[in-house]
């Protein structure tokens, strides 16, 4: 369990020992508010008083920097915040790409969902009907968010990475520092705190714009243990919209259904009546329970890392695939960039973290960017799936572009666009 430091501190903030947290680093109650010393010039007095970086958020995000920050940097000292206490319940698909472990184990924990089977196979349905069904190339996990986030906090406790429990709720802004809520000073800030950003907000960076917003809902529901195949079911009606269905492994599936915020707004009726109505109407057989929804904030193409000393990570960044609406493997990336300039670059992280997010995901983002804009047209997509369906490595090709930081290449690009011009003067001299 996470100490609940903002709920049940006294009002000064300070624990009873004189410390805040008990933390040893901090400055006792007698210090000036802000909880630290300063010498003329805004400048500390003492290395024990400020954090090297704080974690505003414990999702994949915000573990991750914690766990790179201190796999870099094992004397760092690293605090992760959360308004929640771990375990706790997150609205997801709980699909983990095979990306994703590639970025557990580069974290150092490369075993941490191990225990939970490996899907092979991947099944999805264009709005038009275009079906593939192949086995990719690489597994993936289906591993519940509740199990998955419980996880990679402990290990970064584990790590040495002290957590508590608070919402942040203001920043200031110093030459050489940040204070979260007035008593948690920090040299870097990873802002990891989920698609409602509050740190966002208060730095001024804007969100993610209603066109570049969808909204999901998933529960649970029962299916034989033995089936293993992922199922991506597309919807025509208020396209872009799908429904998933992503077995576990325990004779359970998590199930839902997501469509972009504008379409869900444009049929005028209420937000639950849709998502539950659309999520039942395509997956009849799979009654779910448990129903959560959440916003998805997805990739404009270029987002906004930041501003100052805080960093913005995940969700938080607006890193979701705006095809698929995979936004872990995002979230684990970035994350670990950002605790990796927090204490290589401690001077001024943003720059680094910048250029390594650029590095890592910039053609990928505009690739999704630009193939998202394409996608609006539903033909486009079915014959991107019709394509797959007749070639393997195109198959594979849209799994790492939708799951992945895959780019397309610009054959790839004319042959689907090629396909979907075919497919639509057949449909119109059909109907002519
Ligand atoms: C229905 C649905 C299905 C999805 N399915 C998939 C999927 O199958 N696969 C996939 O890869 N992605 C999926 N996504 C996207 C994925 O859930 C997110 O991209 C991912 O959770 C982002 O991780 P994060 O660490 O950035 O943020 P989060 O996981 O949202 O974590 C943010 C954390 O910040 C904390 N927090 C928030 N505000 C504050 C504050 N003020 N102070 C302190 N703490 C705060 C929260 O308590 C939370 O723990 C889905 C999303 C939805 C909504």
């Amino acid at each position: 369990m996470l100490r609940r430091e903002s709920e049940e501190a006294n009002p000064s903030g300070h624990a009873r020992d004189g410390t805040l947290g008990g933390h040893t680093s901090w400055a006792p109650a007698w210090a000036p508010a802000g909880g630290f010393t300063r010498a003329r010039g805004g400048k500390f007095t003492g290395v024990d008083e400020v954090w090297d970086l704080v974690i505003v958020g414990g999702g994949p995000a915000g573990s991750a920097a914690a766990l790179r920050a201190k796999q870099l940097r094992p004397q760092a000292r690293v605090l992760l915040l959360d308004r929640a206490d771990f375990p706790r319940d997150k609205a997801c698909g709980d699909g983990i790409a095979a990306h994703g472990r590639d970025e557990l184990a580069l974290l150092g924990v490369p075993d941490l969902i191990a225990d939970y089977r490996p899907t092979r196979r991947l099944s999805v349905i264009s709005p038009g009907g275009a079906h593939v069904c192949a086995t990719v190339a690489r597994p993936h996990h289906v591993v519940p968010r509740v199990v998955f986030d419980a996880r990679l906090v402990d290990a970064a406790r584990a790590r040495g990475v002290e957590v508590r429990r608070h919402r942040v709720r203001t920043l200031a802004v110093h030459p050489g520092h940040v204070v979260l809520d007035g008593t948690v000073t920090a040299r870097a800030v990873v802002a990891a705190d989920g698609a409602n950003s509050a740190v966002r907000r208060l730095i001024g960076v804007a969100p993610a714009p209603d066109r570049h917003t969808a909204i999901a809902v998933r529960g649970y529901a029962d299916l034989p243990a033995d089936d293993d195949v992922q199922l991506i079911a597309m919807q025509k009606e208020g396209w872009p919209a799908y429904a998933w269905s992503f077995p576990i492994g325990d004779g359970t599936a998590n199930v839902g259904f997501g469509m972009l915020l504008p379409r869900l707004r444009a049929t005028g009726l209420p937000g639950r009546e849709v998502l539950h109505g659309r999520l039942a109407a395509l997956l009849p057989h799979l009654p779910a329970r448990d129903l959560r929804a959440h916003h998805l904030p997805l990739s404009p193409g270029r987002p906004v890392p930041g501003a100052g000393r805080v960093m913005l990570a995940g969700d938080a960044a607006g890193l979701v695939n705006p095809l698929t609406g995979e936004g872990i493997y995002y979230a684990l990336l970035s994350g670990r960039l950002a605790g990796a300039a927090a204490v290589q670059a401690a001077g001024d992280p943003l720059p680094a973290y910048r250029r390594a997010l650029g590095k890592a995901l910039g053609r990928h983002l505009r690739t999704t960017d630009v193939l998202a804009r394409a996608a609006q047209a539903p033909g486009f997509i079915d014959a991107a799936i019709g394509t797959a369906a007749r070639r393997k490595e195109v198959f594979d090709l849209l799994v790492d572009v939708g799951l992945g930081a895959g780019t397309v290449p610009l054959g790839l690009g004319c042959a689907v666009a090629g396909r979907w011009l075919l497919n639509g003067l057949r449909g119109r001299g059909r109907g002519g």
